[in-house]
């Protein structure tokens, strides 16, 4: 992991304790148990999409009010900024609440304006479309970044964008996917 440049991060869930109760969301927001909120979102008519977008907006605003650092996310983070590293977030999230939530751990300087990449800079995980963006502006190759993150659409994402990927989640459901697998920051810094 020593040698690798860029460093794509999830937020929620991965340098922010869990806040998201998803079947929770999906019920307040009316979208079916089985379903992506953000691809079920996509396939309304543009009156409801504007109105669940407001709505799940600000439950994501809400919920950042609420945001607690991950173990060792902090530390991590800082350590790869010190080291010169390129951070950057990729989240499923708005821009503004990653922004507000980075500023809240105290991390936000870490990371160039440009880097953070929510649900409307880049099409969402699991597609690749943002570690790409990211590449592209940092001048680096696939191969020379790693997608961090605790969810499957992560570690899909990193593999579609042909770079390394690192789960941090106490179990690993998807060895297959998975080049590294961490239960926490923690151990992923320690390891470094
Ligand atoms: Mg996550």
């Amino acid at each position: 992991m020593q040698h690798l440049r860029g460093w794509v991060f999830d937020l929620d869930g991965t340098l922010t304790v869990a806040q998201h109760d998803f079947p929770a969301i999906r019920r307040e927001l009316g979208v079916p148990a089985d379903a992506d909120i953000l691809t079920f979102m996509s396939t309304l008519p543009a009156t409801e999409y504007t109105a669940m977008k407001a709505q799940l907006d600000a439950i994501e605003l809400r919920l950042a009010e609420q945001v607690e650092p991950a173990p060792g996310a902090v530390a991590l983070v800082r350590q790869l900024h010190e080291e010169g590293r390129r951070l950057g977030i990729l989240t499923r999230n708005l821009q503004s609440v990653a922004r507000s939530t980075l500023s809240c751990l105290g991390i936000l300087d870490c990371f160039a304006a440009e880097d953070v990449l929510g649900r409307e800079e880049a099409a969402p995980k699991p597609s690749p479309d943002g570690i790409h963006r990211l590449l592209d502006r940092w001048q680096l190759s696939a191969t020379e970044a790693v997608m961090v993150g605790d969810f499957r659409f992560d570690l899909d994402a990193g593999r579609a964008a042909g770079s390394h990927t690192c789960l941090i989640l106490p179990d690993n459901p998807w060895p297959e996917l998975a080049d590294w697998h961490l239960p926490d920051c923690s151990a992923l810094l320690a390891r470094l």
